[in-house]
């Protein structure tokens, strides 16, 4: 089924509950489905068909999920821009996709209408003077638009990796995937349409959707947008808005340990998520005394949609720097050796692999990408087939004997000194004990007799011989870097990732 049916479901059970939010506006389900189906209708007039690609660069904001909920109501399909991505990039993904149609709002008017790409044909601005005007059209197509059915695996929405390691790939999301990743979300968490989210991580990205997508499959639940990422506008949503989740990517929840809390009241709020890149786990503990609160650790990639492992509350046992349990309602798991691809066994290390209903179908028009990541492999016994189509992660993790899984590191960042094999992240986490240091990453550069060498960036107040002290007895010595290197700041991704490539680049 199409799945902004969900959306539609909803405004039937709680028409004057309110929905979506952003700085400047309030919508309740009624008038956000009457939206949403507004903006359908003038899809229709303006012959975009189901199918179509529709560009959203818009930052997080009611626009943003009107747009995006009233394209797929219409069948066509989505796609967040990253709006951190310069104009050659962006020209890229809308060639790529071939985008006949790009919203975007007064800010940006200007720069979206220098982008130059052969299948672009319409430019919606909300706030603007060029294009159509969003507004507008949402007013001129009122009346009720009938959602074009859609099966779960058909396409639903494209979502672009950022690109880290060479051209972004658009990652396919079925209907099928976006129905299962906002149930498994909604079943882990116990979620009710009590619940107010706040969606902080930007929408162009899988963690900033998710949190977008999944209120509309619990009736009545509130989602409250913020454009930009600002500590204390966060808090402060948090408080007047009453949230009772939010998910933050690691470097949100650091800036709000280094801020505080003081004088926000945050008592409504009951979970946090956090997940997307590792977290320090004394940083975790911290931000748990700190917020009052139990911050679930999960994990997730553009490629799973991303719901793949997941701490829930109320959850038998927690152990610390777990991304917990898969979440079997919707992947199964296989832990394979890199080099002999054999199933691993508990606790030992290899390549984590996703198979089930969260699972990209695959990247748009990437037939060589998807061999290479999507592979036949057995089925767990007594299975409905003999071999699944498994997802390779490019990430090392491990599971323990209670089912816990624990990530060690992406495949291509570990480290193999003298032949030793060094995970990065568990140096790195031995560094932030180490008093002073703000930010860490740990990287391998080629050595003459090492192979490659270790070698740590660090931010903060403390110099490379007291972090090297402070690591003897903690980690074996070949984990200790042979070079430490204090900087001002580390290179990140768009999506607030260290860019270790570029580290490495920055090196030489
Ligand atoms: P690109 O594909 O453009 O290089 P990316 O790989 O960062 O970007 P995402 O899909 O955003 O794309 O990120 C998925 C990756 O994030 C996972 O493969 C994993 O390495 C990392 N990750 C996600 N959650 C966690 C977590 N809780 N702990 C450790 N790593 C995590």
């Amino acid at each position: 089924m199409n799945f902004a049916n969900y959306l539609d479901g909803a405004a039937a059970e709680a028409p004057t509950d309110l929905a979506v939010t952003d700085p400047n506006r309030d919508l309740t389900y009624e008038e956000f489905a009457a939206e949403t189906d507004a903006f359908a209708n003038a899809l229709v007039d303006l012959g975009v068909d189901a199918g179509d690609r529709v560009a959203l660069y818009l930052p997080n904001s009611t626009a943003f999920v009107t747009a995006y909920f009233g394209a797929m109501k219409r069948g066509a399909i989505p796609f967040p821009v990253n709006m951190r991505f310069e104009g050659p990039e962006v020209e890229y993904v809308l060639d790529d996709a071939g985008a006949r149609m790009l919203v975007t709002v007064g800010q940006f008017e200007e720069h979206a209408a220098s982008f130059e790409t052969d299948a672009l044909e319409h430019l919606v601005v909300a706030g603007g003077d060029r294009g159509h005007s969003f507004s507008s059209l949402v007013a001129e197509h009122a009346g009720p638009h009938e959602v074009h059915p859609r099966k779960n695996d058909e396409l639903a929405e494209l979502v672009y990796t950022s690109g880290t390691t060479g051209r972004p790939k658009g990652v396919k999301h079925t209907h099928g995937n976006l129905s299962a990743n906002a149930h498994g979300l909604v079943n882990a968490m116990g979620w009710t349409s009590r619940e107010t989210t706040l969606t902080v991580c930007p929408c162009f990205h899988v963690s900033g959707l998710n949190v977008t997508t999944t209120p509309f499959v619990v009736a009545g639940a509130e989602n409250h947008f913020l454009p930009t990422w600002d500590v204390d506008t966060a808090l402060s949503t948090i408080a007047d808005r009453e949230v009772t989740y939010v998910f933050l990517i690691p470097t949100m929840l650091i800036d709000v340990l280094n801020t505080g809390v003081e004088g926000y009241d945050l008592s409504a709020l009951e979970t946090v998520g956090v997940g997307g890149s590792p977290m320090p786990r004394e940083r975790i503990e911290a931000a748990e005394e700190l917020l009052g609160v139990e911050l679930l650790e999960g994990y997730g990639m553009t490629e799973t949609t991303p719901l793949a492992a997941i701490n829930r509350p109320g959850q038998d046992v927690y152990k610390a720097g777990s991304i917990g349990p898969p979440a079997l309602e919707v992947v199964d798991v296989r832990i394979e050796d890199p080099e002999t691809r054999e199933e691993v066994g508990i606790d030992e290390k290899g390549e984590l692999m996703w198979h089930g209903d969260t699972i990209t179908p695959g990247y748009y028009r990437m037939p060589e990408k998807n061999a290479e990541a999507l592979v036949e492999r057995p089925a767990p016994a007594d299975r409905d087939a003999e071999t699944w189509t498994w997802l390779r992660s490019g990430d090392i993790g491990r599971m323990d004997a209670d089912g816990m899984l624990f990530v060690e590191d992406r495949i291509d960042d570990m480290i193999i000194s003298g032949g030793e094999n060094v995970y990065p992240r568990e140096v790195e986490d031995a560094i932030y004990g180490v008093d002073g240091v703000e930010e860490t990453a740990v990287v391998g550069v080629p050595d003459d007799r090492l192979g490659e060498r270790v070698v740590a960036f660090l931010v903060g107040d403390v110099t490379g011989d007291e972090v090297a002290a402070g690591l003897r007895g903690t980690i074996t010595d070949y984990k200790i870097p042979r070079e430490f290197r204090v900087v001002d700041a580390l290179p990140k991704t768009s999506t607030q990732k260290i860019d270790k490539v570029a580290l490495r680049e920055r090196y030489d």
